[in-house]
C-alpha cells in the first residue's frame, strides 16, 4: 500500500513551531506520512503574492488531508479570511471542537467531555450581503440557513453521538429572536432528533446556554449549532479546559478534512517558544482516528495525559516555565 500523504501547511505566528512539535510525536508513535509542506497566509503572500495559491489548493484537494497550523488574515479591505475561504472551497461542512479536561491544567473544571458541532458553511460567517453605507453610517451583513445544510450538521451530530457512544445532543440556538434562520435551523433538527430515539434529545437558547456552560458543564455531551454560536461556544468550552492552547478542530466535508488548533497565530507569544502544542497535537489525533488510527491516536492522548498531570515540563499557559520544545520533549520521552 502506498504511504498516506498528508499536505501540511505550516501557518504563522506559532504555527511553525507547534506544528513541528505535532510532525515529531506523529512519528515517534510511528506514522510513516509523506509530507507536502504548502503556504498559506502571510508566508503565502510574502513568497506567492497572495494569501491562498493554487498549489497550496490543489495540493489539498489531491491529498485529501491537511494539518494546519493558525493562518493570519490581514486585517483591511479586499482580504476575505483564509480559514472561511478554505472550508468554503472544500465544502467543509463540519467543524468539530472536542475539550477534554486534563489533569495538572489550571481549568476550573475536572471531567469535561464535550464536542461542539458547528455548521461551518453559512450562517452569520457565509459573507454576503456585506454593505457599509457610503458616509460608513450604516453596515449590514446577511444570515443564510438553508434545510440542506442544518440537516447535514444535524445528522453528523448525531452520527457522531452513536458512533462515539455519547448519550445526548444539544441544539443551541436563537429561535425566538432569529425566527427565520435560527427558527429554520431548530425546526430542522427536531426532525432530525426524531430519527435518533436512542439518544437523548435537548435545545436551548444560545445566551442560556453560555451561562450553563460556565455554571454546569457536565450536563453537555455533544453540542450542534450555527457557525457564529458555534465558533463562541467552542473558546468558552476551551476555556473549561485550560485555554486555547488545549483546543484542537477537525473540519471535515465529504471528501477533504483539515485539521488544525481553535485559536490564531497568537502574535503576542510568537517566536518566543512560548506556545502550548497540545492544540495540534490533538488536532493530529483527531485527523489519526479520522484514518482510522485509533491505537496511535490512544498513545499520544495518554502520553499528553501524563506530561501535563506530572506538570514537570509544561508551558505557561499551563501554569509551567518551559518552552515548546521542553514540553515536546517531555512528551517524545514517554512515548
Ligand atoms: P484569531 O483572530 O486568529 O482567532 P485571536 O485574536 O483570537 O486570533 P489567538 O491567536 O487565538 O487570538 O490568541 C488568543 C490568546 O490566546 C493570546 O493571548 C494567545 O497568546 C493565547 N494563545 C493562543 N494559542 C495559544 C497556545 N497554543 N499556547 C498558549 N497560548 C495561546
Ligand atoms: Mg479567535
Amino acid at each position: 500500500m502506498s504511504k498516506q500523504r498528508i499536505t501540511v501547511i505550516r501557518g504563522d505566528g506559532i504555527g511553525p513551531d507547534i506544528i513541528d512539535s505535532a510532525l515529531q510525536v506523529l512519528a515517534k508513535v510511528g506514522c510513516d506520512f509523506e509530507y507536502d509542506f504548502a503556504d498559506a497566509g502571510l508566508v503565502a503572500l510574502e513568497n506567492h503574492g497572495e494569501l491562498l495559491p493554487q498549489t497550496t489548493l490543489d495540493l489539498i484537494s489531491q491529498n485529501r488531508i491537511a494539518l494546519k497550523g493558525p493562518l493570519t488574515t490581514p486585517v483591511g479591505e479586499g482580504f476575505t479570511s483564509i480559514n472561511v475561504s478554505l472550508r468554503k472551497k472544500f465544502q467543509l461542512y463540519a467543524n468539530l471542537r472536542p475539550v477534554i479536561s486534563f489533569k495538572g491544567t489550571k481549568a476550573r473544571y475536572q471531567d469535561i467531555d464535550i464536542v461542539t458541532v458547528r455548521e461551518n458553511t453559512e450562517g452569520m460567517y457565509c459573507g454576503l450581503g456585506q454593505i457599509v453605507s457610503e458616509d460608513g453610517s450604516e453596515a449590514q451583513a446577511l444570515s443564510k440557513i438553508t434545510r440542506v445544510g442544518a440537516e447535514r450538521i444535524v445528522v453528523y451530530a448525531y452520527e457522531l453521538a452513536r458512533r462515539d457512544g455519547r448519550k445526548k445532543v444539544t441544539v443551541v440556538h436563537k429561535a425566538n429572536i432569529l425566527k427565520s434562520t435560527s427558527g429554520l435551523f431548530l425546526k430542522v433538527a427536531r426532525e432530525v432528533a426524531l430519527r435518533y430515539p436512542d439518544i437523548e434529545s435537548t435545545e436551548m437558547i444560545v445566551d442560556n446556554a453560555c451561562m450553563q456552560l460556565v455554571m454546569n458543564p457536565h450536563q453537555f455531551d455533544v453540542i450542534v449549532t450555527t457557525n457564529l454560536f458555534g465558533d463562541i461556544l467552542s473558546d468558552l468550552c476551551a476555556g473549561l479546559v485550560g485555554g486555547l492552547g488545549m483546543a484542537p478542530g477537525a473540519n471535515i466535508g465529504e471528501d477533504c478534512a483539515i485539521f488544525e488548533a481553535v485559536h490564531g497565530s497568537a502574535p503576542d507569544i510568537a517566536g518566543k517558544n512560548l506556545a502550548n502544542p497540545t492544540s495540534v497535537i490533538l488536532a493530529a489525533v483527531q485527523m489519526l482516528e479520522y484514518l482510522k488510527m485509533g491505537t496511535e491516536a490512544e498513545k499520544i492522548k495518554q502520553a499528553l495525559k501524563q506530561v501535563i498531570e506530572t506538570g514537570d515540563r509544561t508551558t505557561r499557559d499551563l501554569g509551567g516555565v518551559h518552552g515548546t520544545s521542553d514540553f515536546t520533549q517531555a512528551l517524545l520521552e514517554r512515548l
